[in-house]
């Protein structure tokens, strides 16, 4: 390859509202339910039936667009979008594509080159589709209409994005912003957080944008990451052998780790779009955003300098505790329980970040109560346990939110400081290892930690290791004497 390229990227993302009820009927807008169980005239698209706009859905724009820097419309309106497909039973998508709530926002992304602010162009709200059931074996496709008019806010950037890193940041920053609000959970794997991927190359230096292609529905950030780098392969090889870039609708294979055409892109005129006439316009007054943004909850920046101030915490742990909102929200209530605020934020960015880990899970799917939790914290701290039996105790915490002390008590394995016992621990340990205290009472210091390391598994890993020690030490001196 001579020339040298520069990927250019934008982002539509899709995200499920955390509302109630759906965008425009009173059904249940929760995932899941037998199918078509959450359906009614209106969102079943019955000749006749009107909608009703759900007053939360506009909150959470506003919300969201105030959060991203966007200018907030004053008079928006919802459009009809026409198209069949059978997951859209109106045969039209009532969203907003002349006046979107929110314009001209952005926000800032950390990058190797420093800070980077990423446009973004619009925030609409629409309504989102029934899905599809494909069985293969019996050779039918049957539909289930319990998402269709689930509310969703799409997310357009402008092409600011110049890499896969780059893109998975602005993801990264934009679901955090969206889970601070409560606006929605945009868990990627359930499809409440989806993201769909457009880009063009371009020889490095020149202005003009490439021909573009889009990918529909990337489901992980590692989807996306993948889906970038073989789609600027794929382009880069097109025109390096002279050929053109067809403009068009890709669909992502994950597994096969490639793209296929889906079909050529349409414009906004293939779907004849205009106004809504259900639905008048939605005008959204100065005192109704100050009202919003009064009741904004705390974001991320917020809450790191409150964690350095309020708990004394190094930044290190505020950023790393902020940076999911599952472990600050643990972190809140755990501390409200038992203090210990660095205690607390060890654990987590310890044992349970291992855990998490070694059981491929993400932080959002913690099952463990915080009371279980500042227990065993208590526990560990107060050196009621060591810290041997603290990590074995919060294994069942972690995976059966189980009652430390219970477990402490039933076993038994309180931390023995009764100074007999281990005296007598000792005693026995120093006779059998005859060998070892005449190693340590010729210099070799070594020797002391493996009689301390038999002293404990005499005592079945429970006994207080500082006392141990001392007492060890205490009994080797009278042995010189
Ligand atoms: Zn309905």
């Amino acid at each position: 390859m001579g020339k040298r390229y520069e990927t250019v990227i934008g982002l539509e993302v899709h995200v499920e509202l955390s509302t109630r009820t759906k965008i425009f009927c009173g059904c249940p807008a929760a995932f899941g339910g037998a199918p078509n169980s959450h359906t009614c005239p209106v969102c079943m698209g019955m000749p006749g039936a009107l909608p009703v706009l759900n007053r939360q859905v506009v909150e959470y724009a506003i919300a969201v667009g105030l959060a991203t820097d966007c200018a907030i419309t004053e008079c928006c309106q919802f459009d009809r979008k026409n198209y069949f497909y059978p997951d859209n039973p109106k045969a039209y998508q009532i969203s907003q594509l002349y006046l979107p709530i929110c314009q001209n926002g952005g926000i800032e992304i950390e990058t190797a080159e420093g800070k980077k602010r990423i446009g973004i162009h619009e925030i609409h709200m629409e309504e989102d589709a029934g899905k599809l059931v494909h069985d293969e074996e019996e050779n039918v496709s049957a539909v289930d209409y319990n998402r269709a008019g689930v509310p969703l806010l799409e997310i357009v950037s402008e092409q600011d994005l110049r890499s896969a890193e780059e893109t998975v940041a602005y993801l990264e920053k934009l679901r955090l912003i969206i889970q601070y609000l409560g606006a929605s959970d945009c868990k990627m794997n359930e499809g409440s957080m989806r993201a769909d991927v457009n880009l063009s190359v371009r020889e490095a230096g020149t202005e003009e944008l490439g021909t573009r292609t889009e990918m529909k529905n990337l489901n992980s950030f590692r989807a996306v990451s993948r889906a970038i780098a073989a789609e600027r392969d794929r382009q880069i090889g097109l025109l390096e052998a002279g050929k053109k870039v067809v403009q068009e609708t890709r669909r992502w294979d994950d597994r096969k780790e490639c793209s296929f055409s889906m079909r050529s892109k349409e414009d906004a005129k293939d779907y004849r779009y205009f106004p809504e006439p259900d639905l008048p316009p939605v005008i959204i007054s100065e005192r109704w955003i100050a009202d919003v943004r009064r009741r904004q909850p705390e974001l991320r920046g917020e809450k790191m300098a409150r964690y350095q101030k309020e708990f004394g915490l190094p930044a290190y742990d505020a950023q790393l505790l902020t940076g999911d909102k599952a472990f600050a929200d643990l972190f809140e209530a755990t501390v409200e329980i038992c203090g210990r605020p660095k205690r607390v934020s060890n654990w987590i960015m310890v044992e349970v970040s291992r855990l998490l880990k070694e059981h491929g899970m993400a932080p959002d799917e913690i099952r463990f109560s915080p009371e279980n939790f500042a227990k065993l914290i208590v526990l560990a701290d107060t050196g009621s346990i060591t810290n041997t039996v603290a990590k074995e105790a919060f294994e069942l915490v972690f995976l059966e939110d189980a009652d430390p002390e219970r477990y402490v008590k039933e076993r038994g394995l309180a931390t023995v400081n009764d100074e007999g016992a281990l005296r007598a621990a000792a005693d026995t340990v120093l006779a059998e290892n005859p060998q070892s205290v005449k190693d340590y009472l010729g210099g070799k210091e070594r020797a002391l930690g493996f009689l301390v390391g038999q002293t404990m598994k005499a005592m079945r890993g429970k006994a207080n290791p500082a006392l141990v020690k001392a007492i060890l030490l205490e009994l080797l001196h009278e042995e010189t004497e």
